[in-house]
């Protein structure tokens, strides 16, 4: 199996290519912002607690989006792989799902970085936000969930790092080139 961690500030392109690369690839695409949204268009109770730490920028408990990553991964192997977008966010989800990749007899490939600066994220968030129109994507709560990830996020990271799965690309140019040096990334790992 072929399993990414797409990781990256929020607004660095991580949904937007991770369904090129699973187009290309053939694997599944594991988005936890997706997973949650829905819980909050359903109005179930998971997604009344998720929705207002959302709307503040902050991050949901990790049991929260552990629970639902076990299931998710569960209900979809045997499958060619996965590209888990959005998760984890913290060292421990990243123990859990080395956890729940165990129990599948499978495991982590890498974490592939996305970098790109502070404007530019900015930039790109508030166009989204005239298209997509999701309520966090307001400029304090940009502001916010930017904080959240150098304060709580980003160090999330070094657990790959430590095991030499980390790996950065340039995601400052259009998604089509972002796609080309994962591609090439997964190509000299494979
Ligand atoms: P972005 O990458 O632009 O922040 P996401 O859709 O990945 O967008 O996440 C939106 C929000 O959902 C986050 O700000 C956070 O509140 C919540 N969330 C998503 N994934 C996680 C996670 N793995 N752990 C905790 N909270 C999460």
């Amino acid at each position: 199996m072929l399993n990414i961690v797409l990781f990256g500030p929020p607004g660095a392109g991580k949904g937007t290519v991770a369904k090129k690369v699973v187009e290309e690839k053939k694997l599944v695409h594991l988005s936890t912002g997706d997973i949650l949204r829905e819980e909050i268009e359903r109005g179930s109770a998971l997604g009344k607690e998720a929705g207002q730490l959302i709307a503040q920028g902050q991050l949901v408990p990790d049991e929260v989006v552990v629970a639902m990553v076990r299931e998710f991964v569960k209900r979809k192997i045997p499958c060619s792989g996965f590209i888990f977008d959005g998760f984890p966010r913290t060292t421990e989800q990243a123990k859990e799902l080395d956890a729940i990749m165990a129990a599948q007899g499978a495991a982590i490939t890498m974490m592939i970085a996305l970098e790109v600066s502070e404007d530019e994220i900015i930039r790109r968030m508030l166009s989204r936000a005239e298209i997509e129109g999701r309520p966090d994507d307001t400029i304090d709560v940009i502001r916010k969930r930017i904080a959240t990830y150098h304060e709580k996020i980003k160090v999330t990271s070094d657990y790959y790092k430590a095991q030499n799965k980390y790996y950065t690309v340039d995601s400052s140019l259009t998604p089509e080139n972002t796609l080309r040096q994962i591609l090439s990334i997964v190509k000299g790992e494979g």
